[in-house]
């Protein structure tokens, strides 16, 4: 079993997948790690994650161990990634690692569950589950300004909404694996949805679902 979702930051994919998994006992890659740990390794490395190039090499050598590295969750992080995801090269290297990953799933477990940007439409596209999880920017930055702030670090609002809207735009925009909900994907607007009620929904649907085949 394949579930893929994919939407935009802070729409509450990655709780949400923590506990698909869970649930069904599956699988689970957070893929958005993966594009923080290229952009990571290339700023590191001294490099610009927006030299196609030094992008692509780095991308081509990404391994599982490159992903428990502890700064990957920072801002830096994000805006590194969003910046080599534009990459055609970086796409590419690391479609065939999150494919590798759905195909051969960690532990022996019989399936997977990814999240990110491009997985119902690109990196699964016979995935048995599809979600487009989403929520209007402003409650995805008050949830981003909460996160960063209950790990204490200093948010300001203003900054982290701007931060937002320019990393949808690159991801939408972007000529290879836009940002956009697969045709036959489940799509949940979670800004009035707490995590309970997202999961709920969600497990509704796949029974539906499940009742339908
Ligand atoms: O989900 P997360 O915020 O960790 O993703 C960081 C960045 O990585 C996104 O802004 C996006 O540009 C990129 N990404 C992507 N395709 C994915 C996952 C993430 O382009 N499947």
């Amino acid at each position: 079993m394949i579930i893929a979702i994919d939407g935009p930051a802070a729409a509450g994919k990655g709780i949400l997948a923590k506990r698909l998994a869970e649930h069904f006992g599956l699988a689970l890659m957070d893929t958005g790690l993966i594009y923080r740990a290229v952009g990571m390794n290339v700023v590191r490395a001294g490099g610009d994650p927006e030299d196609a190039e030094a992008a692509t090499a780095v991308a081509e050598k990404i391994s599982a161990a490159d992903l428990d590295v502890g700064d990957l969750r920072s801002d830096t992080a994000a805006d590194a990634a969003s910046k080599v995801s534009v990459v055609p090269g970086v796409r590419a290297a690391l479609l065939a690692f999150q494919r590798e990953f759905a195909a051969n799933p960690s532990g022996g477990a019989a399936g997977a569950v990814l999240d990110g940007r491009d997985i119902g439409t690109v990196v699964c596209p016979d995935a048995d589950v599809k979600l487009f999880i989403s929520a209007t920017v402003e409650v995805r930055a008050k949830r981003r300004v909460k996160e960063l702030q209950e790990r204490g670090l200093e948010a300001i609002y203003a900054r982290v909404l701007e931060d937002m809207k320019e990393r949808d735009a690159r991801d939408q925009a972007r000529a290879v694996s836009p940002l956009e909900p697969a045709k036959n994907a489940y799509p949940l607007d979670t800004s009035d949805l707490d995590a309970d009620q997202v999961f709920e929904r969600v497990l509704e649907y796949i029974s539906s679902r499940n009742q339908e085949v």
